[in-house]
């Protein structure tokens, strides 16, 4: 939603919200859920049976085109392919790519007009902004087409999870659903349209978490898709008192989603976590298939690379995600480099589908922990450390510099010292010597604007 209508929005009363999400629903309902998207459902479906070679085929046709279009209709590549005495021709198949520059965040914020197709009119462009969790979004605009392909992919995978459109989901996502101003229930609005009840993030405390229980009971959803701080929080809770809520699936994305917490949600919720990996700017979408090993690329969204330092192309081992998007033509962003780092499998993964995988480490750079003797340790490595401080609500790890990290927590009333200082021994064994653990207890520890709880935030800059 733009900001004027989402300042009136908050403003409206409850009924009025509710209304105002459910003509949103149907907005998307005639955008992104009509015959067209039941053909490229079918389509991208069938995309999962086919070899590695007609995948490879249909992205190389893909990126033929969308250079095309670049060159006609994009000042910005206009420009850049001018300068490098390039041609559409010299594009053959993904590879070609590496003969364009990476684009970086400021690149696209310099140049976000320049890369607005010129073919395109303004009723036509759909506004967004990028994700992530630095303080300031940049504009980027979709197409109608680019929207409904990122809803078939996402419902690609649900239905890998067994989840079909229109059955009932609950999310639990950033969106600010509910005014941070409000103090009782109701914390949730409703899409009548599609089926889908969101709660707010916002409003998640444990004081609120029966009433959020109750009302999930009274909707009874298939399936949950949140945050994996979010759920495992709501998890957590049932996990105490020896309850379950059982449902079919539950989908995370947005944060690095830590080992404990998929334990924790799939004990809660009786079912399997499928996590994703998307983002505002449409070049990467990975997904879990049912064998739960790693994520797949959706390779006929995006066209995605790793690479190293100096921006020197590697497949192999830990890197920076550089992605392509392959459908926007609106504003089409080649090479994107992302804020997320990974790796590749090498093998194909049991399932038989033929999209190539990365591993779970998948993270933003500002979360990852470098130690003084040269080792990244990922939120996951860390929180095998601190598993075991079950005794707190909140829990968050700042690395200040190279030699101090600070483990910040909000107690629970049941707080109970001898888990901590078995944690804080753990941390200081992942960590080594040469770090110095500053432990200090707070009341809150805020979400980012977008709704995102950081649990590890290094402010050292990472390097391969
Ligand atoms: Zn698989």
């Amino acid at each position: 939603m733009a900001g004027v209508l989402h300042n009136l929005y908050l403003k409206s009363p409850g009924p009025v919200q509710d209304l105002a999400v459910s003509l949103y629903g149907a907005k998307l309902y005639f955008r992104e859920y009509g015959s067209e998207f039941r053909k490229l459902l079918r389509e991208f479906e069938a995309h999962a049976q086919y070899s590695q070679a007609d995948l490879e085929a249909y992205q190389s046709e893909k990126i033929q085109q969308l250079v095309h279009h670049c060159y006609e209709h994009v000042p910005y590549y206009r420009r850049v392919m001018q300068d490098r005495k390039l041609v559409p021709n010299d594009f053959r198949r993904a590879a070609d790519l590496e003969k364009l520059p990476i684009l970086t965040r400021q690149t696209l914020a310099e140049n976000s007009d320049d890369l607005v197709a010129r073919n395109y009119k303004k009723s036509q462009l759909i506004v967004g902004y990028t994700s992530g969790t630095t303080a300031n979004p940049i504009r980027i605009v979709w197409d109608k087409r680019v929207c409904l392909i990122k809803t078939v992919v996402d419902w690609r995978q649900k239905r890998q999870g067994g989840i079909e459109p229109f059955d009932r989901i609950a999310y639990f996502i950033g969106r600010q659903i509910v005014p941070a101003t409000v103090k009782h229930p109701p914390y949730w609005r409703h899409n009548w349209v599609l089926n889908h009840l969101f709660f707010s993030a916002f409003h998640l405390a444990h004081k609120n978490m029966d009433c959020y229980l109750e009302k999930l009971a009274k909707f009874r959803p298939r399936a949950l898709e949140g945050f994996p701080s979010t759920l495992s929080f709501l998890a957590s809770y049932l996990n105490r008192l020896g309850q379950t809520f059982p449902v079919k699936a539950v989908f995370t994305s947005a944060e690095p989603l830590l080992p404990v917490q998929r334990e924790a949600i799939e004990k809660a919720f009786c079912c399997k976590v499928f996590d994703f990996l998307g983002m505002s700017e449409r070049v990467i979408f990975a997904t879990e298939c049912a064998r739960h090993e790693g994520k797949h690329l959706d390779t006929d969204f995006g066209y995605t690379e790793i690479i190293g330092d100096e921006d020197a192309p590697h497949s192999k081992g830990f890197g920076r995600i550089v992605a392509t998007g392959l459908h926007n033509y609106a504003q089409p962003l080649i090479r994107y480099k992302t804020s997320d780092v990974s790796s590749m499998y090498e093998k194909p993964c049991s399932c038989g589908r033929p999209f190539p995988r990365i591993h779970d480490v998948t993270t933003r750079d500002e979360d990852i922990v470098t130690t003084p003797d040269g080792r990244y340790l990922s939120p996951s490595a860390l929180g095998t450390a601190t598993k075991d401080l079950v005794s707190v609500e909140h829990l968050q790890i700042v690395q200040e510099d190279l030699h101090n990290v600070v483990l910040r927590l909000v107690p629970r009333p049941d707080f109970r010292q001898e888990e901590l200082i078995a944690v804080r021994k753990s941390l200081q064994n992942i960590l080594g010597d040469q770090v110095t653990i500053r432990i200090e207890t707070v009341e809150n520890i805020s979400r980012t604007s977008s709704g995102k709880f950081r649990w590890v935030i290094s402010n050292v800059p990472l390097k391969f």
